[in-house]
């Protein structure tokens, strides 16, 4: 291991754009569930009935259930040392931006200070009816949380069927088809487009490097170093032998 954390390492120092891109498993240790392991969200809701934006339209009181659910469990949470560690590359200079599928705001916290929240942020909420637009603690004392012209408020995330908002998109693929170094942390890389990212970083000569507690779709074709374990022990390793490199 120490070994593939060198060659990381040296990836990111040689390379003049790094990139990162997240995924729920960075936000576990933190005590968020992600969706598709065992005891995740996807064992307990069904994302037909509970995860897509014509469910919510259907029936917004139901789908609330879940989002509640999950609201009470990001609030408590605080950012770890993977979320630190990343923070830390981004203000030694060696991480451009880092592209989160995560809505949960722990990047931010944890000090890093650019992020494309491809999936959106639950710090704020929106009337699908009106447009009014609501921060989470204004109305965080009802649930379902309601607009003043009545109807049921969504959060601004993105639920399965809703479009990825354009500008962090082109962003995000923009960067990616200009970056030297990706690095890919807790994604199982099963959610499109946000899987395609890294396929435009390697088109573009990136060093892909992945750290997940098991291989993804990504490990035996895109990868090229793969760090196996948890993302809170790796991402400070990987930090401490790059401050060492520098
Ligand atoms: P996913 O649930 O499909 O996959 C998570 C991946 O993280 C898995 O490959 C798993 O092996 C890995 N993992 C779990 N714990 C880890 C750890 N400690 N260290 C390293 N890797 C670990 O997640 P996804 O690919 O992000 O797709 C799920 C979708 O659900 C995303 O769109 C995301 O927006 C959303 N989601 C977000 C949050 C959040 O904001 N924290 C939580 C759950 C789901």
């Amino acid at each position: 291991m120490e070994e593939k954390i060198k060659k990381a390492a040296k990836i990111l120092c040689r390379s003049k754009l790094n990139l990162a891109l997240t995924g729920a498993g960075i936000s576990v240790e933190s005590g968020i569930p992600d969706f598709r392991s065992k005891g995740g969200l996807w064992e307990r809701y069904d994302i037909s009935e509970y995860g897509t934006i014509s469910a919510f339209e259907s029936h917004p009181e139901k789908v609330w259930k879940m989002l509640a659910e999950m609201d009470a469990v990001v609030q408590q949470a605080e950012p770890n040392p993977a979320h630190n560690g990343l923070g830390r590359l981004q203000e030694m200079g060696l991480l451009h931006t880092i592209i989160t599928q995560n809505i949960d705001n722990l990047h931010q916290e944890g000090g890093a200070s650019r992020v494309i929240e491809y999936h959106g942020n639950c710090k704020t909420l929106s009337c699908l009816w009106c447009n009014r637009q609501y921060e989470r603690e204004e109305v965080a004392h009802e649930i379902p949380p309601q607009c003043a012209c009545g109807q049921i408020l969504k959060p601004d995330v993105i639920l399965f069927g809703e479009s990825i908002p354009l500008k962090g998109l082109h962003e995000s693929h923009e960067l990616a088809s200009s970056c030297g170094a990706l690095l890919v942390i807790g994604t199982s890389a099963q959610v499109a487009p946000a899987n395609t990212i890294p396929a435009v970083a390697k088109r573009a000569g990136a060093g892909i490097i992945e750290i997940n507690l098991e291989p993804t779709l990504l490990t035996g074709s895109l990868t090229d170093v793969f760090l196996q374990g948890k993302a809170g022990t790796l991402v400070p390793a990987l930090v401490r032998v790059v401050e060492g490199l520098l």
